[in-house]
């Protein structure tokens, strides 16, 4: 006998499990989310746990301001707001965060903007060498991503090592998934892919442009006597960043060796150099063409949702994305209008980049 039901979603990180409660919370039960290897194994698990307000696109600051409010609301996922600090060494970023401030503020949020002898009193082992200003928010911070997941997972129909091989169409419609433990028939399926959409969304005859980036992390056990309350912070122009970990740090960027990440590191702080690593990992940011989510519903075939593409964003962008999705699917008015974000736009030739990626 197939299996029934009424939604199911493809993907066990940060977004599928926030669709699946979110549906929950709307009344919508038969719902069942498969994972093909187990919980928050994909990016999420890989992820900084990165939340922060300073967007430079407007509805990318609702949707912080939206999931803030749930992470407010999660016990036990280990959320500090210790803010986010971002330096900037470019004339032109100077300009475009400022103007980002100025849209932060209007939607409320308390970003501001910093002298670098601020930003100094704030982290006193950063080398100010070429800074021309910084930014920082204090509604910002971090949690522990895989413990968001468990947060969202308790209670629901989850399938871990439960791979979708198929996605079954009939009459411009969704018809089932196939899955290496077998059938289930249902006529609505979302895909919380990540960097594997595209090849999930291409089961069902959807072109998903989205494109996994590897992205190291690095840990080191000590943390070169910086401030208990370190801010999440952000060397803009390079990409590296750092945040406080327990006793210790961690700390990444763009560069795909630790050799390589060395010289940027060693250019603002310093000190990290005499600290040894002690373990290292990466992961993929699921990249859009113009590094913002792609979120909506097919228009062929039909009740085939999809949630990527966020570009290094994804973890905390779960609590509102997820929300929207499950209204997408049960109907619902959306509470934020994220119809911009849909795959159409990609068609249409046009993109809405978000400056602020790291
Ligand atoms: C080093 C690093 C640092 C990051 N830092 C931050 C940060 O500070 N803040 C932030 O917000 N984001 C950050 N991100 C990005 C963030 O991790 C992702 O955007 C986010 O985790 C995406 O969540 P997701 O649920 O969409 O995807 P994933 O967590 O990747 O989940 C997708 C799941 O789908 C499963 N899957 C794939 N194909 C199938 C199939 N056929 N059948 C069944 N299951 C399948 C995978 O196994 C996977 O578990 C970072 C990423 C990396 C790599």
């Amino acid at each position: 006998m197939t299996e029934t039901a009424e939604v199911v979603i493809v993907g066990g990180g940060a977004m599928g499990a926030s669709v699946a409660w979110h549906l929950r919370e709307l009344g919508l039960t038969d719902v069942v989310l498969l994972e093909r290897d187990s919980l928050a194994s994909g990016s999420t698990s890989k992820s900084a746990g990165g939340i922060r307000a300073q967007f430079a696109d407007e509805l990318n600051v609702r949707i912080a301001l939206r999931s803030l409010d749930e992470f407010e609301r999660m016990e036990g996922i280990d959320l500090r707001q210790d803010g986010y600090l971002f330096l900037l060494d470019d004339e032109a970023d100077v300009a475009r965060f400022q103007a980002a401030l100025a849209l932060q503020h209007s939607l409320g949020v308390p970003s501001r903007e910093l002298s670098i002898e601020e930003a100094l009193e704030i982290v006193p082992q950063l080398d100010p060498e070429g800074l021309l200003a910084a930014t920082f928010c204090d509604l910002d911070g971090y949690a522990t991503p895989e413990a968001v997941v468990q947060w969202y997972a308790r209670g629901l129909d989850v399938r871990q090592g439960c791979e979708v091989t198929g996605i079954d169409v009939a009459g411009g419609r969704v018809a089932g998934v196939e899955t290496a433990k077998g059938r289930i028939a249902t006529e609505v399926v979302v895909c919380c892919a990540g960097a594997w959409s595209s090849e999930v969304a291409a089961m069902a005859g959807v072109e998903i442009p989205v494109r996994g980036e590897p992205r190291w992390m690095f840990f080191t056990p000590e943390d070169g006597g910086l401030p208990e309350r370190l801010p999440l912070t952000i060397d803009f122009t390079s990409g590296f960043y750092f945040h406080r970990e327990g006793p210790g740090l961690v700390f990444g960027g763009r560069e795909q060796t630790l050799e390589a990440l060395a010289e940027p590191a060693a250019r603002r702080l310093p000190a990290l150099l005499d600290l040894p690593v002690q373990s290292s990992w990466w992961g993929y940011y699921e990249v859009s063409p113009d590094h913002n989510a792609i979120v909506g519903e097919a228009a062929e075939p039909s009740r085939f949702l999809y949630a990527t593409g966020f570009s290094g964003h994804g973890f905390q962008q779960a609590p509102a994305v997820g929300e929207h999705v499950a209204e997408l699917v049960a109907g619902r008015e959306p509470t934020l209008d994220l119809s911009a974000f849909a795959l159409e736009r990609f068609a249409r030739g046009e993109s809405r980049p978000e400056a602020f990626v790291i």
